[in-house]
C-alpha cells in the first residue's frame, strides 16, 4: 500500500467532504512496474455521481468572483510547486512513467493553472465600443453550468489541469472522473484543493463505475459541458449519450501522428526529437509519433541515427534512476503493441532493432499483495518497410514501436500523412521553409511540429480535427470552453 501525506483519504470528494459513496464494493490500484497493490478504493456509483452534480450545481447559486478564482488558481500553483516531487512519486507508482518525467508532469500541470490565472482578464465583462440602436452593450462570460471532466491514465495529473484550470477560471463547478487505473494523483490534487480552501462543491471527485458515472454526466440536465480526453470509442459513446440533451462537448480523442522526415532535414535533430516525442509515457500518448514517414534516399541513414539513440536507453521500473521507458499500463496495452509488430512482420516489414526488457523476478513472496497484471515491459522496437495497409499505420499503437514507412515525393508524403481519419498532431522535418509552409497548410492536424517533436504547452491552444475530436485546451481559446456569453443591451432611458 502506498503511504503519502497527499493521500490521507482514500475516497472521492463530494460537496467539500471526503466521501466513499454508498456501495461497499472496492477496486484496486496497482503499480504496473511490480504488481504491488497501492490502494483499494470505493467503487462509486451512479448515485454518487448524481450527488456530486447536485453539490456542484449549488455553487452556481453564489457566483465566485474573478478575483477569488485568481487567488484559488495561484494558491494551487504554489501547492503543486511545493509538492512536485511527491506528486511525481505518486504518478510514477500508479502509471509507471519514469520519475523525472512524472515530476515534469506536475510542473506542466502547474503551468495550466498559472496561465489561467494570468489571463483571467479575458473573462471580464466587455463593454462594446459601438452603441448599436443607441443602447449600451456589455458581453459577460458566465459559467456555462456544471462541468463533467473525464480524464485518462496517461497523464494522471496534467490532463485534469488542462480542464480544471479552465473550469475554475470560468467559475464553472466541476465533477471529475479520473481513470480507475490512476486515481491516486487525483486524490492528491483534491488534498491540495482542500488545503487552499476551495469553496465546497466547486470541484468534486467520483471514480468507480465509469459507464454509470459517464451516463449521469451525459444525461443530467444540470451538467452543461462534458470535457473528455480518452479513446475515440468512448468519445463516441459520450457524444451519442449527450446529444438529446444539447450539451457542449470538448473531446480530445485518439491520434495517428505522422512524423515526416525529408532528405533535406537535419537527420540527427529529427532522430533526437523523435526519441523524446515517441518515448514520452512509454509511447502511450495521443501525440506520440505513430507513423515515421521517411524519404527513401535517407531512410538507412535516419534509421542509424535513430537506433544509435535508442541503444543506450534502459527499460524498467520508473522509480529506478536512469530508466527511460517504464512498463506499459497493462496487459491489453502490451498486447496491442505486440499485435501491431506481428502484423507488420507478417506483412513483410523487417524488425531491425529491439531493446531489452528487465529480467523478471520469479520469487512469489508477498504474492497476496501483488496483482497479476503487471510487468508488461515492451522495449523500443524499430521496423523497416512498413506499409500503409498495416495495423501500425491504421491504428494508434500506443507503445514504443518505431515503424519506418518510405516515400519518394512531397506529394506522396502529404497523401500518406493525411491518410487517416484522425487529426491531432503531426511533425515535419525539412530544411526548406517553402516546402514546410506548403505541407503545413495542407496537413489536417490541430498541432504541427516543424523541425520539432514538441507537443502541447499551457500557452497555446491544442486539440484535434476529424475523429481526434473538437474543442481546444490551453491558450486563451481553452479558457472559453466552460463559459457561456451573455449579451446585455441596456436602453439609455
Ligand atoms: P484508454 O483506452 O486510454 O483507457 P478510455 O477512453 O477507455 O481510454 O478511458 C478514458 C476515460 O474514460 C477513463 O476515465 C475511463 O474510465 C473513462 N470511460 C471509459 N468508459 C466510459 C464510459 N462508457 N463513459 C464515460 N467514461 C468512460
Amino acid at each position: 500500500m502506498i503511504d503519502s501525506p497527499l493521500l490521507g483519504s482514500r475516497s472521492g470528494f463530494i460537496g467539500g467532504r471526503w466521501d466513499s459513496g454508498h456501495s461497499s464494493a472496492r477496486f484496486e490500484v496497482v503499480n504496473p512496474a511490480n504488481g504491488a497493490i497501492l490502494a483499494e478504493l470505493p467503487l462509486m456509483s451512479r448515485d454518487d455521481a448524481a450527488r456530486s452534480v447536485q453539490a456542484a450545481f449549488e455553487v452556481l447559486g453564489s457566483p465566485i468572483s474573478l478575483e477569488r478564482r485568481r487567488e484559488l488558481l495561484l494558491a494551487l500553483v504554489d501547492q503543486i510547486r511545493k509538492e512536485r516531487e511527491e506528486i511525481g512519486r505518486i504518478i510514477t507508482l500508479e502509471n509507471g512513467k519514469p520519475l523525472a518525467e512524472a515530476c515534469a508532469e506536475a510542473d506542466y500541470a502547474a503551468g495550466f493553472y498559472q496561465y489561467a490565472a494570468d489571463h483571467l482578464d479575458r473573462l471580464t465583462p466587455r463593454r462594446l465600443e459601438e452603441n448599436p440602436r443607441g443602447h449600451e452593450w456589455t458581453v459577460y462570460a458566465r459559467p456555462a453550468g456544471v462541468a463533467g471532466l473525464i480524464t485518462p491514465w496517461n497523464f494522471p495529473f496534467a490532463m485534469i489541469a488542462k480542464k480544471l484550470a479552465a473550469s475554475l477560471a470560468a467559475g464553472a463547478p466541476a465533477v471529475i472522473k479520473p481513470a480507475e487505473k490512476t486515481p491516486l494523483a487525483m486524490i492528491a490534487l483534491f488534498t491540495l484543493l482542500e488545503r487552499i480552501g476551495m469553496p465546497s462543491g466547486l470541484a468534486n471527485l467520483v471514480f468507480g463505475d465509469a459507464s454509470a458515472i459517464g451516463s449521469v454526466l451525459c444525461t443530467d440536465p444540470r451538467v452543461r459541458v462534458v470535457s473528455f480526453t480518452g479513446s475515440t470509442r468512448v468519445g463516441r459513446i459520450l457524444l451519442e449519450q449527450s446529444a438529446p440533451h444539447f450539451k457542449r462537448l470538448a473531446l480530445e480523442l485518439g491520434g495517428n501522428a505522422p512524423f515526416v522526415v525529408f532528405a533535406d532535414a537535419d537527420l540527427g535533430l529529427a532522430a533526437e526529437h523523435l526519441v523524446q516525442n515517441k518515448l514520452r509515457a512509454g509511447g502511450q500518448t495521443c501525440v506520440c509519433a505513430n507513423r515515421l514517414l521517411v524519404e527513401r534516399s535517407v531512410a538507412d541513414r535516419f534509421e542509424q541515427e535513430l537506433v544509435s539513440r535508442l541503444e543506450p536507453l534502459r527499460v524498467g521500473d520508473g522509480m529506478e534512476p536512469g530508466v527511460a521507458v517504464g512498463p506499459m499500463i497493462d496487459r491489453a496495452g502490451y498486447e496491442k503493441v505486440g499485435q501491431h509488430l506481428e502484423d507488420a512482420v507478417a506483412g513483410g516489414a523487417r524488425l531491425t532493432y529491439q531493446g531489452r526488457v528487465p529480467v523478471g523476478d520469479d520469487s512469489d513472496d508477498a504474492a497476496e499483495t501483488m496483482s497479476r497484471d503487471w510487468g508488461w515491459y515492451f522495449p523500443p522496437t524499430v521496423l523497416r518497410h512498413a506499409l500503409p495497409t498495416m495495423l501500425c499505420a491504421r491504428e494508434e499503437t500506443f507503445g514504443p514501436l518505431f515503424p519506418i514507412f518510405e516515400f519518394e515525393s512531397e506529394a506522396e508524403a502529404l497523401e500518406m500523412s493525411n491518410d487517416t481519419e484522425y487529426g491531432l498532431a503531426a511533425y515535419l522535418f525539412t530544411g526548406d521553409p517553402r516546402r514546410a509552409e506548403r505541407m503545413i497548410e495542407r496537413l489536417h492536424y490541430g498541432h504541427v511540429g516543424w523541425n520539432s517533436g514538441t507537443g502541447p504547452t499551457p500557452e497555446a491552444p491544442f486539440g484535434g480535427m476529424g475523429h481526434s475530436g473538437f474543442g481546444r485546451e490551453g491558450g486563451v481559446e481553452g479558457l472559453m470552453d466552460f463559459v457561456e456569453f451573455q449579451t446585455v443591451a441596456r436602453s439609455p432611458s
